[in-house]
């Protein structure tokens, strides 16, 4: 397990704040010269970490200002965050002007989510508000299937949501059920977003993965959103190429006998559905030649997209088709076809996904034929992303030393 992180300075704050949480007694008896002053030409600063108890008059004053300058500050403050609210953990850096006799210049305000208040003291003491800079972190997590896919992420501390993602992207290469016995190498990239202290914020995107059975190699490569397109390498060979009909959704429903929410009798679902928000665009999961769209029956306003080779994908109660969208048009894996609707007999919007072989559903999630996809080869873009990732992991995890 290992991160990849840029530097953004969070890491050097860290003992900065540990140190100012242990000195801040002693801190107000020597406001002159901050304990942890840095003093090489940029502002020297210091920290307080509120504790039980501390209000904001009683850190400024620890800080050692003025009454005058306290009183300033906290009108300042009070235009953009409630002081009643200060709670301990929360730190206040004050940056002191390197030359002159201590003069301050800021104050940096922790609040909640990662934002600051920064408060300014110049002629006029001013105050806004900094929301937090959200950094993009790719992250890495390498180890071996070890009882399910959704047990194995969690122990290495990957976002188990992906536990959905595999089986739907690997369907028809890999029975997770069947193929995998455990012990499995498996690894993976996501990007995250994190708040400057540390906060975890936003989607986790997929990026790559790799997963390794005893006679071969699986890679995914996914595009930068997520949502347009993941291309699939079996032994290094593309073999798919495809996309998710709708992301950030949820699996509400599986293929095969259920008690129908509409007419609570056992019928055959045909497919599978995703609760998502009306509206959401609905995108083509792998390239082919729209041979229907209109409405059809309980299923609402549907596309059908022939990929040739007998298969064909459906997509049901649409709220609405994609402007540009016709019969006979091609598509691509990830071209938007429609917005998720609860057209047709729905209790509620959601996309309900099919796949067809010679007229027949079959569980999208592991039907064996292979959707055809003429647009699989890679191009400039995919061989640099996949060199990217393998150099990440240049040996077969197999043959490396994992934790
Ligand atoms: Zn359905």
């Amino acid at each position: 397990m290992a991160n990849i992180r840029k530097n953004t300075g969070a890491t050097h704050l860290l003992p900065l704040l540990l140190a100012a949480a242990l000195t801040t007694k002693a801190l107000a008896s020597q406001s002159e010269v901050p304990a942890d002053a840095e003093t090489h030409g940029s502002p020297a600063t210091n920290t307080l970490t509120v504790s039980a108890g501390d209000t904001l008059e009683s850190l400024l004053d620890q800080a050692g200002l003025s009454p005058e300058l306290r009183r300033e500050a906290t009108l300042a403050i009070e235009a953009h965050y409630d002081v009643t609210k200060l709670s301990p953990g929360q730190t206040l850096r004050f940056y002191w002007h390197p030359f002159s006799s201590p003069r301050l210049e800021r104050i940096e305000m922790t609040v909640e989510g990662g934002a600051k208040i920064a408060i300014d003291f110049s002629d006029t003491v001013t105050a806004r508000r900094l929301e937090p800079e959200l950094e993009n972190y790719d992250r890495t997590a390498i180890g071996r299937i070890d009882g399910s896919l959704y047990d194995t992420l969690a122990k290495l501390d990957a976002p188990q949501r992906f536990a959905v993602d595999l089986p739907e992207m690997l369907g028809n290469l890999v029975a997770f059920n069947r193929d995998l016995r455990g012990g499995e190498p498996i690894a993976l990239v996501w990007r995250e977003q994190q708040s400057p202290d540390g906060v975890r914020m936003g989607d986790q995107l997929l990026r790559y993965v790799r997963l390794e059975l005893t006679d071969r190699v699986l890679e995914i490569v996914l595009d930068a959103d997520e949502a347009t397109a993941a291309l699939i390498y079996q032994n290094g060979k593309p073999v798919r190429r495809l996309a998710k009909p709708v992301t950030g959704a949820r699996l509400s429903s599986v293929f095969g006998k259920r008690l129908h929410p509409v007419f609570g009798t056992m019928r055959m679902h045909t497919g599978v559905d995703y609760a998502a928000s009306r509206g959401t665009p609905v995108r083509a999961t792998s390239s082919g030649r729209i041979a229907f769209m209109g409405r059809l029956r309980g299923y609402g306003r549907v596309v059908d997209i022939d990929h040739g080779n007998g298969t064909i994908t459906r997509y049901a109660h649409l709220a609405g088709f994609a402007a540009e969208l016709a019969t006979g048009r091609s598509v691509i894996a990830g071209s938007v076809i429609g917005r998720v609707g609860a057209s047709g007999t729905a209790t509620g919007p959601n996309l309900h996904y099919e796949v067809r072989l010679d007229g027949q559903p079959v569980d999208p999630l592991s039907s064996s034929r292979e959707i055809a996809s003429k647009d699989r080869q890679p191009n400039d873009d995919d061989r640099n992303k996949l060199q990217t990732y393998r150099f990440l992991f240049p040996t077969l995890l197999a043959d490396s030393e994992m934790g």
